[in-house]
């Protein structure tokens, strides 16, 4: 068993803590003169690597937004933002009101709610639809006061998954379909309260075969019955576009996650959609006494999903899409040449959207497996994370098999590609010594 590491700040800590008091100290005795200099800008300590500090490991990220390896780095801007709003108290109902409001108008919806991730999105449509369907329930009677309320939550079997825990949390449950008849019944049976619809498996396949309903029909039908629909949209930007294109096609909730392609801060996300809804999902939130006080959104959070959005505004669509076609020709280009080893480059069709870089390795005449790569890199210095579809069955549109390495190359930091594919080249010769920064 691993024993525990001892810690302990080290010197430049505690000068940077010293420092930093000191810098507050002046900066509170000139509070009431007119700054020259902007108070933030004179209390800014250097930060300590707490990482460091704590021994964790720090990864390349060659896998993609994934919530077990932190996601997303925030961009520089937003990063910026989060530090100035965190020097300042206020009212959190006022900042989560007016962030609403923005995020509304900026994605072309009637409302929103800033919330911890898309996961808490979908617990908060959830608790808002069971509210609109029994209209006497309270905010406080969720889950354990249901009784004979109507709470349950439409799906096609092919879109169940572990999210359906987000469903459950407020006291619904789910009636599972999988024909158009099945649905119809459902939707008639008199006791829905929403629909949820899983964005990336509109073409997924099922264990009875693929998802019978589309996206359209799917809608519809539920609009035909006065049901309203969810759809996890999580990781489906880029496209900019599906910040409001469902929405605009008429689904009344819609959940995004913060941390992965947004990039904001991993523990937030967004709930979009119709203003009475959302109005619901705002009075379920924290720090009311609901289904979400435990899913607090800090203001930290609040302002880095604003700034967020406001990043990913300010790019076009092909600007979003950044380098990273370059990134995997240049791993690929590192890979040339080494035998039976072939690169190829795929983009899922929804979520995760961006080109991801296949190698194939061929286990009769590859010197090494691609299982042994992907651990090779893994315990290489620096330690490379790759795609977790790696020697994996075809999943998440990335057709992967026990032969095959995925390479994520949009959570790349500059410079990474050079590293990773000199890691991986070194790892597909057999030759076990650290890949050097
Ligand atoms: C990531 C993801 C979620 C959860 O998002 P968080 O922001 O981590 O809570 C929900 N649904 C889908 C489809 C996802 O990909």
């Amino acid at each position: 068993m691993r024993s525990f590491p001892s810690f302990r700040l080290h010197p430049v800590t505690r000068r940077g803590f010293v420092g930093a008091l000191g810098a507050l100290a002046a900066s509170l005795r000139s509070a009431g003169a007119a700054a020259q200099t902007a108070p933030a800008a004179a209390i800014a300590p250097a930060g300590v690597d707490y990482y460091d500090e704590l021994g964790v490991t720090k990864i390349i990220n060659a896998a993609g937004t994934y919530t077990a390896l932190t996601a997303a780095c925030m961009p520089p801007e937003v990063v910026e933002a989060v530090r100035v709003a965190a020097l300042h108290p206020v009212r959190l109902h006022d900042l989560q009101q007016k962030a609403g409001e923005y995020l509304a108008q900026r994605l072309r919806c009637e409302g929103a709610v800033v919330t911890c991730g898309a996961s808490s999105a979908i617990t908060l449509a959830t608790a808002a639809c069971l509210q609109a369907a029994n209209p006497k329930l309270q905010i406080t009677d969720m889950p354990q006061n249901l009784g004979t309320a109507k709470k349950q939550v439409i799906v096609q079997r092919a879109h169940r998954y572990g999210y359906d825990h987000a469903i459950f949390t407020p006291g619904a449950r789910i009636t599972e379909v999988l024909t158009m008849d099945d649905y119809k019944r459902a939707c008639g049976a008199g006791d829905a309260v929403m629909t949820n619809f899983f964005n990336a498996a509109e073409d997924e396949i099922g264990p009875e075969g693929p998802a019978q309903i589309g996206r359209e029909e799917w809608l519809r039908v539920a609009h035909d019955y006065g049901i309203p629909c969810h759809i996890d949209a999580a990781a489906d930007m880029p496209p900019i576009s599906n910040l409001w294109k469902y929405t605009g096609m008429g689904f009344d909730l819609v959940s995004f996650s913060g941390g992965k392609g947004i990039r904001g801060p991993q523990n937030a996300g967004v709930l979009l959609g119709k203003k009475r809804l959302t109005d619901l999902a705002h009075a379920n939130n924290n720090p009311n006494d609901g289904v979400c006080r435990g899913m607090k959104v800090a203001k930290e959070q609040i302002v880095g999903m604003v700034a967020a959005v406001d990043w990913v505004l300010s790019h076009t669509e092909e600007q979003m899409q950044g380098n990273y076609q370059e990134r995997a020709d240049l791993i690929a280009s590192t890979l040339r040449g080494l035998p039976g080893v072939r690169t190829e480059t795929v983009t899922p069709h929804i979520a995760n959207h961006v080109p991801h870089l296949l190698v194939r390795v061929d286990p009769a005449v590859s010197r090494v497996p691609a299982s042994a790569v992907l651990t090779a890199v893994r315990a290489g210095t620096p330690s490379i994370e790759l795609n977790p579809n790696s020697c994996r069955p075809a999943n998440q549109g990335i057709p992967s098999d026990a032969n095959t390495l995925v390479v994520g190359v949009w959570m790349l930091q500059p410079g990474e590609d050079r590293v990773v594919g000199r890691a991986l080249r070194t790892a597909l010769l057999g030759n076990s010594q650290p890949t050097k920064a």
